[in-house]
């Protein structure tokens, strides 16, 4: 293909994609697909000779989209959103051209110039203290991750290393290896299985505290678990603090956690994953109480604020300590301003980076701090329009407080009748949600997602619930 082809075949791009979106509502938003589809319909071996672009582009509509999971489908209820937008997409397109690896400061200067901005953009515009900001002589500052679940494993090793170094220092005649044994990280038992996988690869011990009646961590029982781990002459280091819960989007208590975590000496990270994104307007930042006193944060303008994925949005008071925990400086790797400029190898565990700060940049100044709080509290207004929905029908219970613009729903009764009810929503592919356990109730996610959904959308989809639960309910399954 060339540059004419190019020019040519893009803007037909451009309209697929347009007309994809805008038309989205049409289409089933959970295919009807069983594992090994594609291979059914594809060659075994890739062709010797190239292909017309025509004839690949064809491909797209009759063999990928009957397998595609609309995620930006106003019907899509499952998981966290993953949001993208048309600045983003653009954003994405530039990147795309551009392909610059921003390793280094000089492996593209503007990637990590524009990053360095950006980020302390964002951390004003969540309300984040000055201490998270990039600013002359500090320590602090923001940098761009894949994921939320890259963030948490960085965060613990961060903290890993400063925790080792203090108790290297402490007992000189330890080992490094064996002062490592001990090291013990916490996390509420609401917490996200990244923390556990985080857990697992760090090789430290990781105790899950038990959550409130309201699934929140709480100050007093982690303190307790510390204790205890003290008394047994472990080492307690780290702990996940999660604002906005995958199950029920509960929130734990920062202030009480911080305030342990501070007397201890350990490093307290905060996942805000979902929930960051609503931090933009004032109203909910009432959970961020305490996030003076940790140690680092990370939220994803990939789930709620789009921005394509990937694009997780994290930020140290120490930066120092991720470069303890991940500074190799190969000969190769160096420049003229080495140790001046921020290199974001340190920062990260891969060496390569992409130009990710462009579309969060593109987003950010396309609609404005006022048009992502509008987003985010439309978003929650529809989430009150489906709980008022099901609230009304006596056949359901909302087992816990709604936050933001996730609903958490059951039907009255053992878990298989709910458990049975979110199988057939799912199969009728009208609408997508999952499941979580709390505390051992079975309960249906229902995440309003995408920025087109409207009040109709949502009527919709309770009708098709009530319509199969309807069913259900005459089936007696129990
Ligand atoms: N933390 C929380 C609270 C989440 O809800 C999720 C995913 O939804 C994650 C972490 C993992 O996010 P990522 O896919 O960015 O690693």
């Amino acid at each position: 293909m060339d540059g004419e082809e190019f020019r040519k075949e893009g803007k037909v791009v451009i309209d697929y994609i347009v007309n994809y979106l805008e038309n989205i509502r049409d289409r089933r938003v959970f295919p009807d697909k069983k594992p090994g589809f594609i291979r059914e319909q594809i060659p075994d071996c890739a062709p010797i000779d190239g292909e017309k672009w025509s004839d690949i582009f064809k491909d797209v509509e009759s063999i990928i989209m009957p397998g595609v999971t609309h995620w930006q489908s106003p019907h899509m209820h499952a998981y966290f959103p993953a949001l993208n937008s048309y600045p983003s997409m653009l954003g994405e397109m530039i990147t795309n051209a551009i392909n610059c690896i921003g390793f280094t400061w000089a492996s593209s200067p503007a990637c990590t110039e524009l990053e360095i901005v950006v980020m302390n953009w964002l951390a004003k515009m969540i309300g984040l203290p000055d201490d998270y900001l990039h600013k002359k002589g500090g320590t602090g500052g923001g940098v761009i991750q894949t994921t939320a679940s890259e963030s948490t494993l960085i965060s613990l090793l961060a903290g890993r290393y400063v925790a080792l170094k203090l108790y290297m220092d402490l007992y000189p005649n330890v080992s490094k290896h064996e002062i490592h044994g001990k090291l013990v990280a916490y996390c509420s038992d609401q917490a996200h299985s990244s923390i556990e996988k985080a857990a697992l690869i760090g090789l430290v011990t990781l105790r899950y505290i038990e959550s409130d009646e309201n699934y929140s961590m709480r100050g007093k029982e982690l303190q307790q678990a510390i204790k205890e781990d003290r008394e047994n002459g472990l080492i307690p280091f780290w702990v996940c603090a999660t604002l906005g819960t995958t199950g029920s989007c509960a929130f734990d208590n920062l202030e009480e956690i911080t305030h342990v975590t501070q007397k201890e000496l350990l490093w307290c990270h905060v996942d805000a994953a979902y929930a960051g994104s609503a931090f933009v307007c004032p109203e909910h930042r009432t959970w961020l109480k305490g996030i003076d006193n940790a140690n680092s944060i990370a939220f994803n303008p990939s789930k709620w604020m789009m921005v394509h994925f990937d694009c997780t949005a994290m930020w140290v008071k120490n930066s120092g300590a991720l470069h303890g925990a991940f500074n190799v400086n190969p000969l190769y790797l160096t420049h003229e301003y080495s140790g001046l400029a921020i290199d974001y190898m340190h920062w990260q565990i891969p060496l390569s980076k992409r130009f990710r700060a462009l579309k969060l940049w593109f987003v950010i100044r396309n609609y404005g701090i006022a048009g992502l709080q509008e987003h985010i509290r439309r978003g929650v207004k529809l989430a009150e329009k489906f709980e008022s929905l099901i609230r009304r029908d006596n056949r359901f219970e909302i087992p816990c407080t709604r936050y933001l613009g996730l609903v958490v729903f059951r039907l009255l009764g053992d878990n298989v009748i709910t458990e049975t009810l979110w199988k057939r929503l799912n199969s009728r592919g009208k609408i997508h949600c999952v499941p979580a356990s709390l505390k051992g109730k079975y309960v249906i996610r229902f995440t309003i997602t995408s920025p087109r959904t409207n009040v109709d959308d949502i009527v919709t989809d309770w009708k098709e619930i009530v319509t199969v639960t309807d069913a259900l309910l005459k089936d007696n399954v129990v």
